[in-house]
């Protein structure tokens, strides 16, 4: 299996090989043309198994795809962490993965860190945007961010998120996108709430466990 069969745009396809990566992960080599073939997916998958690319590359071609960047609309991309450490790590993910996609923008918005900065970065346009929900709430309380034009949600962690007691504010945030959105569950297990909410958040999601 090689990046070139999985179906992803040259611009992502040259900025992997930059990366140094050569072949995909097992995580990546499952998820990817299911996710670029539309499907919602629930992912179990531990950290270091590859999982960041496996959901930020098929939410990246879809930008790739589109004519021009969707300058002045909304988000594109919202992936939810529930750590501000992981919502960094994927920022600098998505930075490398869309190195080769000219003018993308992505920002962070996370909890125990000034507001100065995500001021100014929520002021501009942003394509991907990385948070922790308890800090994304104040900001579309503020309507400071606007989900409404969102093709791909990321739920990065859901155990974590859950287990932190976010289920509240990744509902109202949910119920802040199209319904017609993609969405992308990953958790180290998918039983008991991680199910539930899978079963109120995805639709006719594929399971993959690696
Ligand atoms: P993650 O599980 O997404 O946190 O990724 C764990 C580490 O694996 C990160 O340092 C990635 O840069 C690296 N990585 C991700 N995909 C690949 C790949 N296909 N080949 C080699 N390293 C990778």
């Amino acid at each position: 299996m090689s990046f070139e069969n999985l179906g992803l745009a040259p611009s992502l396809l040259s900025a992997i090989q930059k990366t140094g990566f050569t072949e995909p992960t097992s995580v990546q080599a499952a998820a990817i043309p299911r996710a670029l073939a539309g499907h919602d997916l629930m992912v179990s998958s531990q950290t270091g198994s590859g999982k960041t690319a496996a959901f930020m590359l098929p939410a990246l071609h879809r930008i790739a795809q589109q004519p021009s960047m969707n300058k002045g609309s909304g988000v594109q991309v919202l992936v939810l962490t529930p750590t501000r450490e992981l919502a960094m790590q994927v920022a600098d993910a998505t930075r490398a993965y869309g190195a080769d996609l000219a003018g993308l923008r992505t920002a962070v918005v996370v909890g125990g860190m000034p507001y100065g900065a995500q001021l100014k970065a929520l002021s501009r346009r942003v394509d991907v945007l990385v948070a922790t929900p308890g800090r994304l709430i104040d900001h579309l309380q503020a309507k400071r961010v606007n989900l409404s034009s969102l093709h791909t949600l990321v739920l990065d962690e859901a155990d974590r998120m859950l287990d932190m007691g976010f289920i509240e504010d990744i509902e109202t945030i949910v119920a802040r996108t199209p319904a017609s959105r993609q969405t992308l569950l990953f958790s180290a297990t998918l039983d008991g709430t991680v199910a539930r909410l899978a079963a109120d958040m995805l639709r006719e999601p594929q399971r993959i466990e690696i």
